[in-house]
């Protein structure tokens, strides 16, 4: 496989899957520009080395071909502002314009081109579409990790055109060398924190790492499933009956595979689902009606903190309970102060799935922790040990 840092981009146009999904709001500025500035290393490299530089990209979900809202163009200046470099704009991904403006590009050369989703054969991971992208470039650089688990033409079928030119960016290197290191590679103790709304979403990831952790960490809304499989008073807290009999079978295996699972034991319970609600802090298992959890209670807090404080290799994904109201942040809060401590103290962190990351970037601890993983749904595929397209496009 060949290496972004050994490769020789001398006179070489690089292609660059790059992921530019930014948020924008109704005056089409950008609201958070960590994506563009997640992509900077690898496009200044290649810079910096010899070679010129193509860019492609989705933004957001367009439906039927172009959208004006869902133009790159919208990401020019602000890119051109980081890199401190002059990045021209082709009005579409593909042909003859955009063909021609690659074609005779000059080293330092940076084009950005127009949104691959205006064109449906990207999704469809149409191979003509590919082939007619790959003409875009000597060598592919796939640099969107957040994409990888999708076989689309840019992400994954192009490969297909650079059979001894085809590599991942610092990024996409960066998020396999986190995980694997998690999965494959941890020191021990281990302790993976999983939270979030919904059990049904993880249950493959949890089975996952009960082969890979020695402490699993549950809470979020998906605790109270947990808790009212084991016979608990739940009160009106979020629940999967569906999967009662499941959680009980997470529990068993756990017990068996010798690792240890921690559930909160009490609870932040309101009566409503409203930041002004009144609230009250009970045992978890002993909620009672017209109550619903929203949070882990101070004393959960304390248990986990002590767990997470005293592993070598920690996995976060998902909140403790409803942080986006401040009434119910302080668990999340207080796990993501024990994960910078733990990290402080020498042990490794990945934080990865969307809201895990929101939570960090909220309470500004982004740069307190090893790894923040920028792939959601990828990777949550990545570590279930689902073969990602566009990884094994680059590795086959
Ligand atoms: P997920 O996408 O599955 O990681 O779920 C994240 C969402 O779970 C966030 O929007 C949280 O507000 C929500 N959540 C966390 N704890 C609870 C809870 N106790 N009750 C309801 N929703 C929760």
């Amino acid at each position: 496989m060949k290496n972004i840092s050994s490769y020789n981009f001398k006179k070489k146009r690089a292609l660059i899957r790059v992921d530019f999904n930014v948020p924008l709001n109704n005056e089409r500025e950008i609201t958070d520009d960590t994506r563009l500035k997640a992509a900077i290393p690898t496009i200044k490299h290649v810079l910096k080395e010899g070679g010129s530089v193509v860019l492609m990209s989705h933004l957001g979900r367009p439906e039927k071909g172009f959208e004006e809202r869902y133009s790159l163009k919208h990401v020019v200046n602000h890119l051109s502002n980081l890199l401190q470099t002059q990045v021209d704009f082709v009005k579409d991904c593909i042909g003859s314009e955009a063909e021609a403006a690659t074609k005779n590009f000059k080293p330092g050369d940076v084009i950005l081109l127009e949104n691959l989703r205006f064109h449906p054969e990207e999704k469809k991971g149409d191979k003509t579409f590919a082939k007619n992208l790959s003409k875009h470039g000597d060598v592919y650089i796939n640099e969107a990790f957040g994409t990888a688990h999708r076989a689309h033409a840019s992400t994954a079928i192009i490969a297909d055109y650079f059979p001894d030119d085809k590599m991942f960016g610092f990024l996409v290197e960066n998020e396999i060398k986190s995980i694997d290191k998690v999965l494959h590679n941890p020191t021990s103790p281990t302790t993976a924190i999983i939270g979030g709304a919904k059990v049904s979403s993880k249950i493959t990831i949890i089975e996952k790492l009960l082969s890979a952790v020695d402490h699993l960490i549950i809470g979020g809304g998906m605790a109270y499933t947990f808790v009212k499989a084991q016979g608990g008073n739940i009160g009106d807290s979020l629940v999967e009956d569906d999967y009662l009999e499941l959680a009980m079978k997470l529990l068993d295996q756990a017990e068996n595979k010798g690792v240890k699972i921690h559930l909160p034991i009490d609870t932040i319970a309101a009566d409503k689902f409203a930041d002004d609600a009144n609230v009250k802090t009970c045992k978890t298992n002993n909620i009672g009606k017209g109550w619903l959890g929203l949070d882990i209670g101070g004393k959960s807090v304390e248990k986990f903190s002590k767990v997470i404080e005293e592993s070598k290799t920690i996995l976060w994904n998902g909140p403790m309970g409803v942080f986006e109201m401040k009434a119910f942040q302080n668990g999340t809060v207080s796990i993501a102060k024990a994960i910078a401590r733990a990290t402080e103290n020498g042990a490794f962190s990945l934080i990865g799935g969307g809201d895990s990351v929101s939570a960090i970037n909220k309470f500004h601890l982004a740069d307190k922790v090893s790894y923040v993983s920028t792939g959601g749904g990828a990777m949550l595929e990545y570590l279930e040990g689902k073969d990602l397209p566009g990884i094994a496009a680059i590795k086959s």
